[in-house]
This record gives structure tokens, C-alpha cells and sequence, in this order.
């Protein structure tokens, strides 16, 4: 494995689509993600994830207004919207699918290193987290301990994953 330092990396993301022998390839150039440097500086975390887990703000969203970014999200979202469906909807630190009785799938995608910071978007910076667990680490901040693979909260409370497939 090579290690590219991150103004130098490139991704080309591959698609299926709805016909089984073809595939969607979409470069993503040191360019595009230079531009969306420039974008994401000084915005809110939550507002960013907010676009890569639902559609709502898709039309009329001035962050991913450009073509480039658009690619980016869509990369970021595939991601996520996998991972959701690795862990059928649940939540990795309760275990809980939340919307389960309401026909609901209302589990979120959470950059373990901000997004806005990182421009990290593999699947071992994203965690699958309930709406609740999502607005209380963005909330009090704490700490992600990699080897553990927990999180320890500002008042001493740790919460390790019950459910974890991906990361390690
Ligand atoms: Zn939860
Ligand atoms: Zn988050």
C-alpha cells in the first residue's frame, strides 16, 4: 500500500448500476478535492453530514453547488449509505434501529474525524450512529479511542461498539 500525502490524493470511485455486467467510473483529481478544501473551511460539521446522509438539501444546496463536489458527496454518501445497509440500519454504539416500529431508517453516518478537518471519507472514518447518539458526540465531543474502539465522553462515561464490522 502506498500513502499519498492527502493534497496528492485521487480517487476513481466505481459504480454498479441497474445493469449487472455495468459499472459507473467516476474520477475524483487532486483538483476536486482542492476546491472542496476551499468550500469546507470554517462550516459546520453537522451541516456537511447532513448532506451526505439525506436528500433533502440536495436541490437549491449552495455547499455542493459545483460539479466537483457533487462527485465528492456522492462518493461520500455511497459509503455511508452501504455502510447503513452492512449494519441493517442499526445503530453501532446502542445497537438500535431507532425507526424500526415506524418503518423508519433514520440511522445517520458520522466522520469519527471531522469531515471538515479530515476530508476523510473511507469507510474506517465512518461510523453508523442512531439521530440520538449523532447529536450527543457532536454535542459533548468525546474522544474516539481507535485500538479500544470506544468513545469516552467528557464526564468519564466510555461506550464501547456492540456492533462492528468494518473497522479495526
Ligand atoms: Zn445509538
Ligand atoms: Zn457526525
Amino acid at each position: 500500500m502506498i500513502r499519498l500525502p492527502d493534497d496528492y490524493k485521487e480517487y476513481l470511485a466505481i459504480y454498479t448500476t441497474e445493469y449487472e455486467d455495468t459499472y459507473l467510473l467516476e474520477a475524483i483529481v487532486a483538483a476536486d478535492i482542492y476546491v472542496l478544501k476551499n468550500i469546507v473551511q470554517n462550516q459546520s460539521e453537522r451541516l456537511f453530514e447532513e448532506n451526505f446522509n439525506y436528500d433533502v438539501a440536495e436541490q437549491g444546496s449552495t455547499l455542493f453547488g459545483t460539479e466537483r463536489i457533487v462527485k465528492i458527496r456522492k462518493l461520500n454518501k455511497k459509503i455511508g449509505d452501504n455502510l447503513k445497509l452492512l449494519y441493517d440500519y442499526r445503530c453501532q454504539i446502542c445497537g438500535k434501529s431507532i425507526g424500526e416500529k415506524y418503518d423508519s431508517q433514520v440511522v445517520e453516518a458520522h466522520h469519527i474525524d471531522y469531515f471538515v478537518h479530515s476530508l476523510n471519507n473511507d469507510s474506517n472514518n465512518q461510523l453508523i450512529v442512531c439521530p440520538n447518539h449523532h447529536s450527543i458526540i457532536h454535542d459533548v465531543n468525546p474522544v474516539f479511542d481507535r485500538k479500544r474502539l470506544i468513545y469516552i465522553y467528557p464526564n468519564g462515561i466510555k461506550e464501547g461498539l456492540v456492533l462492528n464490522q468494518h473497522i479495526g
